[in-house]
């Protein structure tokens, strides 16, 4: 059966050597303490000519902050600041696209994305877009990208989504949150600096954090798993542990936190996410609550799947004296519920990495209603 999960990966049921997908990784990356400043170099080749400039998609926490400074600007090269309040949309990513073809009398060199996991799905989309022809909402699902997409680069500032590494950019369409899932969608350069993270929130690191930790176990616990990504989700599981349970200095744990965001998105592209996910993409459908703090919401009262993942999450949440939200769902209709269960439901890869074949035997309607009225 040709059972494609979130990755576009076919699950390897068999020993057809066909059902394996060829996965396309990042093939250059820089990591290093300071490496932004090695940007300026690293885009001068890939320059056309001088019509043809870069386009940098910021996140707007750093609009007048010293970073913008730092942006190796030359020629028609344009900042674009956008907020990561909202997850991105594909009107969003269409009307990006029109602004830059409408501004420029030539295609950019490339795409730069600078931020978290909003800005750089927003940059893989939009140098997809400059690619392809239509909107970014036709494009959504598994391998429908037909041309390559411009050059992009992608810079995060904060770790934990594997955003980095991963073949999909997530959007919230007209009818659908789902991802971009190409071979085109991949970025062709990755700058890990992890400088770059010094000013994000407690919260705000905890919880983007979390979701490379919830990744990690989602992937070891399924019965996806293979030795591919069992070994990349142990180091990253690993790495997360250090840094959320042990004492590391600011500067170790920032180094460690990005490369745990690696490796937890290597992990999961060679198998699939869990139960986490799929509810938490409920959660973000209807409430617009973000990845991060989604996946730590419901993670919580999910140890019937994961014992013992969720009892060393709620080990981090003490250590780290985080409080999440509370009665999130209180005030949510019947037909919000109704819509809420339905797109977790729908993500059958998903329940199918959690509990096997057999998924349905225990995840019903009333099942996920319990869960989400706990939240
Ligand atoms: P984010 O990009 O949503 O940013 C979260 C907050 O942190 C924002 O307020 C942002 O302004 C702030 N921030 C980021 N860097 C900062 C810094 N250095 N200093 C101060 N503030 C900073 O965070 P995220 O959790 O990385 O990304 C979530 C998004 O990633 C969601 O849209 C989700 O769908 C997507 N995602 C994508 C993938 C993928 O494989 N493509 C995987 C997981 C999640
Ligand atoms: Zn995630």
């Amino acid at each position: 059966m040709d059972i494609k999960n979130d990755m576009g990966i076919k699950k390897a049921s068999d020993d057809k050597a066909e059902a394996y997908r060829n996965f396309p990784m990042v093939p250059r990356v820089v990591f290093g303490k300071g490496s932004f400043n090695q940007l300026g170099d690293i885009l001068l080749p890939k320059r056309k000519h001088s019509d043809a400039p870069f386009i940098f998609l910021v996140d707007d926490v750093f609009e007048g902050e010293l970073l913008q400074e730092r942006i190796p600007l030359i020629f028609s090269d344009q900042i674009i600041f956008i907020s990561a309040d909202e997850e991105p949309k594909t009107t969003q990513v269409d009307a990006l696209v029109k602004n830059i073809r409408e501004g420029f009398s030539e295609l950019p060199s490339g795409i730069v994305g600078i931020g978290g996991g909003t800005l750089l799905d927003l940059a893989k989309a939009v140098a997809i877009m400059l690619g392809n022809k239509g909107g970014a909402a036709d494009y959504q699902g598994w391998d429908l990208v037909q041309k390559p997409a411009i050059y992009h680069v992608g810079i995060p500032t904060i770790s934990g989504t594997g955003a980095e590494v991963s073949r999909t950019t997530v959007l919230l369409g007209p009818d659908k949150k789902l991802g971009i899932n190409s071979d085109f969608t991949t970025f062709d350069q990755v700058i890990l600096d992890p400088n770059l993270t010094q000013g994000v929130s407690k919260e705000q690191w905890f919880y983007t954090g979390m979701d490379c930790y919830i990744h990690c176990i989602e992937s070891l616990e399924g019965t996806y798993l293979n030795a591919f990504s069992q070994s990349y989700g142990e180091k990253a599981l690993e790495l997360c542990k250090e840094v959320f349970l042990s004492e590391l200095s600011s500067e170790d744990s920032r180094d460690k936190l990005m490369m745990a965001s690696w490796h937890g998105g290597m992990s999961i592209a060679y198998s699939q996410v869990g139960a986490a996910h799929a509810l938490s993409y409920g959660l973000g459908y209807v409430l617009g609550v973000k990845h991060g703090i989604g996946n730590c919401l419901v993670f919580k009262h999910l140890s019937e799947f994961y014992p013992k993942g969720v009892a060393l999450f709620n080990e981090m949440l003490t250590k780290h004296a985080i409080e999440l939200p509370k009665q999130v769902c209180s005030t949510l209709s019947e037909t919000d519920f109704d819509i809420m269960i339905s797109v977790a439901m729908g993500m059958h890869p998903l329940w199918e990495n959690a509990l096997g074949k057999n998924w349905r035997a225990t995840i019903t309607p009333e099942k996920l209603r319990s869960i989400y009225e706990k939240i």
